[in-house]
């Protein structure tokens, strides 16, 4: 029979990392700006926003940023645009804490990974954390090394990011795998899913913020008179 091999990708796909972002923002604001309950779901969700923008600037701009200088950019910028006072280093070591006790492995995924066959190969792909990060992430589900046929980290392809054909080539050269009998689980269309189906594969796209997945251009029409009711 032939090799079958699933590829996870990390953030935001086998773990919850918005979720936990948004939930330790919400649990910060509850702090830093006691007496307003009512917005903080939302201020949450938009520092979010703030935070990813920082991200992908630190990524294209400043990679001497931590991840403490990423959180202050996003804060300051948002309570800016929010005309809220705040201290900002404070808030972002306290968001600190709380994210990483929030972050998990989505309890779905657990249950699969532990029910899958020996026989399929399966991969962890991730970008922008250690092997360490992951390996702490595992054992809160009680998953280990050993439940995976190999867990990458960009780190270990000499500094090459996602999206990446050469990754995931490699690791199909290295276990012997035809890319149609992989899949890739990921939640970016193009550093998950756009490498993955240019070399053939399965793909899987979990997000929680499409509400109608479009194929082509007509389809989006169709939908977007749909939804519109015209
Ligand atoms: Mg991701």
């Amino acid at each position: 029979m032939k090799k079958r091999g699933v590829i996870f990708d990390l953030n935001g796909s086998l773990d919850n990392t918005d979720q936990s972002i948004i939930k330790a923002f919400q649990s910060t604001l509850e702090k830093h700006l006691p007496g307003r309950d009512t917005d903080l779901r939302r201020f949450a969700e938009e520092l979010m926003v703030f935070f990813w923008q920082a991200d992908k600037l630190a990524d294209l701009k400043y990679p001497q940023w931590n991840m403490a200088d990423i959180i202050e950019r996003a804060v300051s910028r948002w309570s800016h645009f929010r005309r809220v006072n705040m201290d900002v280093q404070q808030f972002a070591k306290d968001y600190g804490l709380i994210r990483k006790e929030c972050l998990t492995i989505r309890p779905e995924f657990v249950v699969l990974i532990k029910e899958m066959p020996r026989s399929v190969l399966k991969f962890i792909f991730s970008q922008g954390n250690s092997k360490r990060d992951v390996l702490v992430l595992l054992d809160k589900v009680s998953l280990a090394e050993s439940d995976f046929t190999e867990i990458l980290v960009t780190g270990s392809f000499h500094e090459e990011n996602k999206p990446s054909i050469n990754i995931l080539k490699s690791i199909m050269d290295k276990y012997s795998l035809d890319p149609a009998g992989c899949l890739l689980v990921g939640d970016d269309v193009f550093l998950d899913i756009m490498p993955a189906k240019i070399l053939g594969m399965k793909t899987i796209l979990i997000s929680e913020y499409v509400d109608v997945l479009a194929a082509g251009a007509s389809e989006a029409c169709a939908q977007a008179a749909a939804l519109l009711g015209r």
